[in-house]
C-alpha cells in the first residue's frame, strides 16, 4: 500500500512533518471541515503554516474545497487518482441542515452539464441539502 509520504511525493509535494499531520487530520474525519477545525486541531502551529498546507494540497489535488452554501468554504481528501477534473473527479456533496456537517458522496458523479457554446466550465459545485443518515436514523 502506498503510504502518505509516496503519495505527496508523488504529486511532487515537499514531506514536512505539518504536511503529514494535516493529511492524517482530514483523513480520518469522515466529513468535509473548515480551515478553523484545522486551526483549532492545531492550536500551536501558524495559521499561515496551516492555510498554506491545505492551498498546496488543493492546487496539487490531495484534497478540493466544497462550497456548501454556508459561506464558510469546507475541505476533504480527494479519491486517489483523483485530478479534480470536471469530467472525472467531481461528485455531489451532502449538508445536513441538522448537525451541519457536509460530506462527499464520492460514488454520485456530477452529471455532464453542457454549458452554452463559448462558456468554460471551471469548476462545478452540487450540494445536496438534508438530513443525513446519522441524524435521520
Ligand atoms: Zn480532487
Ligand atoms: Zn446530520
Ligand atoms: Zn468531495
Amino acid at each position: 500500500m502506498e503510504t502518505i509520504e509516496q503519495l505527496l511525493e508523488s504529486k511532487n509535494i515537499r514531506v514536512t512533518a505539518m504536511r503529514l499531520l494535516i493529511y492524517k487530520f482530514l483523513a480520518q474525519k469522515e466529513t468535509a471541515v473548515a480551515l478553523s477545525d484545522i486551526e483549532n486541531a492545531f492550536e500551536k502551529a501558524d495559521r499561515t503554516t496551516l492555510y498554506r498546507t491545505i492551498k498546496t494540497f488543493e492546487e496539487k489535488a490531495i484534497v478540493h474545497n466544497i462550497d456548501d452554501g454556508t459561506g464558510i468554504v469546507k475541505y476533504a481528501l480527494c479519491e486517489k487518482g483523483c485530478n479534480c477534473e470536471i469530467e472525472n473527479d467531481l461528485h455531489l456533496h451532502f449538508h445536513c441542515n441538522n448537525c451541519g456537517t457536509t460530506v462527499c458522496l464520492t460514488e454520485h458523479k456530477i452529471p455532464q452539464i453542457k454549458v452554452p457554446k463559448g462558456y468554460i466550465s471551471e469548476d462545478v459545485n452540487l450540494v445536496v441539502k438534508g438530513i443525513c443518515d446519522k441524524c435521520s436514523s
